[in-house]
């Protein structure tokens, strides 16, 4: 990038623009996959929304490639762009919450982890992911579910209203009744319509909750995960439980005997009354005894970090997703064979519920069209060894590649991998992705924001 187009973001803004020069620049241009080695030509630290919108305007005139990065979470790296310039929304993390009104609002950077402490305080809680230092913006605008998902729906389903910088660097709010199909295609649509620079969401009542997690042998993943589909779907929204193919971690709760082990299992979330957190798990018993099985109670951000620790940022990552509506016999035989050929250390295979309060909100009325799916599955191979990069993408598309055949046909944007393409992308939206071109074409005919999942402006008719 030439220094006069640095000097113009950096007259342009009032936060940080670090280039190749600087020094905080290695720094800067890391996302959280390690696996992800891009060298942009500026990282533009805004401060605020006007940043924002200075930093957008400057990239159009001078022709630049554009990425925006709020947690950095992507597992393609979709925050960073070689050569381009990132539009970095780190600095803007802050939270405001009106307990009267029950909704909190949010910048466009800001965490899960942001979010979960300071609703918290006031015994209140938005769906969100399974990992705290997660951004909300990738989360919100390509879906969101996590442990509150059966009994709350989306992190998407509780957002009311959107602060947007649109492709010409103007500003809008955005809600029901303002701009209505922009803010449809926000809840789904990832990244393509604009920079968001803030969140405004529904807060629920969710304070303390019931957590628990059961491991078994990985040979009796036939067994356990047969009677988990039939088991979860009737359970009252207020029991969650996403399945696991796992190495347990060498680290508490778990005893020292299966540190190591190859096993699958399944991680908790109990909304119901407290004192009937044991009564609603005391079906784990029913697929063999397990290996190890614990619940306690837990205030929520202590639920929703549990895992921060174990996945710090710099790791290995390379990921893939499908959505099932049903998990047939033949589908068993092949999480088995994949659970017994785990590479060691992190990999893992989720299958995150989609169903309960999700499904009471229609295909068409967001874009995100899956309402129909019971499973978001994600083939996650990560591994703190750059030697290990191909071993475990290599693992993560073949276990992808034997669960196609059982699949609904498309995955959930969020886990769309490097090197998918953009039928991928259709398959993700499918009757929702001409609608989603059309108002893309309306707010961003040139395809400004395309470092994303890509979604082209319709053809003008
Ligand atoms: P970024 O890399 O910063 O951004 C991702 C995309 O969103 C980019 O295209 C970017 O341009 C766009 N974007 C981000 N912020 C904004 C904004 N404010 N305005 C406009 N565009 C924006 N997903 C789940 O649903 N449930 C889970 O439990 C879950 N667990 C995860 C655990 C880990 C450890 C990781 C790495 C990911 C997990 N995910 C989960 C997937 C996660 O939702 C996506 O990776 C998401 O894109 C992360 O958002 P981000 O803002 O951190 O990412």
């Amino acid at each position: 990038m030439k220094s006069e187009t640095l000097e113009a973001l950096r007259e342009a803004v009032r936060g940080p623009v670090i280039g190749p020069e600087d020094s905080g620049y290695d720094d800067a241009r890391k996302v959280y996959n390690g696996m992800i080695d891009k060298r942009p030509g500026a990282v533009v630290r805004c401060s605020d929304v006007a940043d924002v919108m200075s930093a957008v305007r400057t990239v159009r005139e001078q022709g630049l490639e554009l990425a925006v990065r709020g947690g950095g979470h992507s597992g393609p790296g979709l925050g960073i762009v070689d050569g381009g310039v990132t539009v970095d929304l780190a600095p803007m993390r802050w939270v405001r919450v009106d307990p009267g009104a029950r909704t909190a609002q949010v910048g466009g950077g800001g965490l899960q982890a942001d979010l979960d402490h300071a609703t918290h305080a006031f015994g209140l809680a938005v769906p969100s992911g399974t990992v705290s230092t997660t951004g909300l913006g990738g989360l919100t605008l390509g879906g969101g579910h996590g442990y509150l998902t059966r009994k709350y729906g989306l992190t998407l389903d509780s957002l009311l209203a959107a602060d947007v910088v649109l492709a010409d660097g103007s500003f809008v709010t955005v809600d029901e009744k303002n701009h209505p199909e922009l803010f449809w295609a926000l809840r789904g649509g990832g990244g393509n319509f604009g920079v968001v620079t803030s969140f405004t969401y529904r807060l629920h009542p969710v304070s303390t909750v019931g957590v628990g997690i059961t491991v078994w042998p990985a040979e009796r993943t036939r067994e356990v995960l047969g009677w988990y589909r039939e088991f979860l779907p009737r359970q009252r929204e207020d029991l969650y439980g996403f399945f696991a193919v796992l190495n347990v971690p060498p680290r508490p709760p778990f005893p020292d005997e299966i540190h190591g082990r190859k096993m699958c299992g399944v991680v908790w979330c109990w909304t119901g009354e407290p004192d009937r957190l044991s009564e609603a798990l005391a079906a784990v018993q029913e697929p063999g005894k397990p290996a190890f099985h614990f619940a306690a109670p837990m205030p929520y951000p202590e639920l929703q970090s549990m895992f921060d620790e174990l996945l710090p940022p710099g790791l290995q990552w390379y990921w893939r997703g499908h959505f099932f509506d049903r998990i047939p016999d033949a589908a068993l035989d092949a999480h088995l064979t994949y659970a017994e050929g785990l590479p060691d250390g992190l990999s893992t295979m989720h299958l995150y519920p989609v169903d309960g309060a999700a499904h009471r909100v229609g295909s068409g009325d967001t874009a995100w069209s899956y309402r129909d799916a019971l499973w978001s599955g994600v083939f996650a191979g990560i591994d703190p060894d750059p030697a290990n990069a191909q071993t475990i993408k290599e693992w993560s598309v073949a276990y992808w590649e034997a669960l196609r055949p059982y699949s609904m046909g498309g995955g959930y944007v969020n886990f769309i991998g490097e090197g998918e393409g953009e039928d991928r992308v259709r398959a993700t939206y499918r009757e929702n992705y001409d609608r989603l071109a059309r108002i893309k074409r309306e707010y961003d005919p040139d395809n400004v924001f395309h470092t994303n999942q890509n979604v082209r402006p319709a053809d003008v008719a």
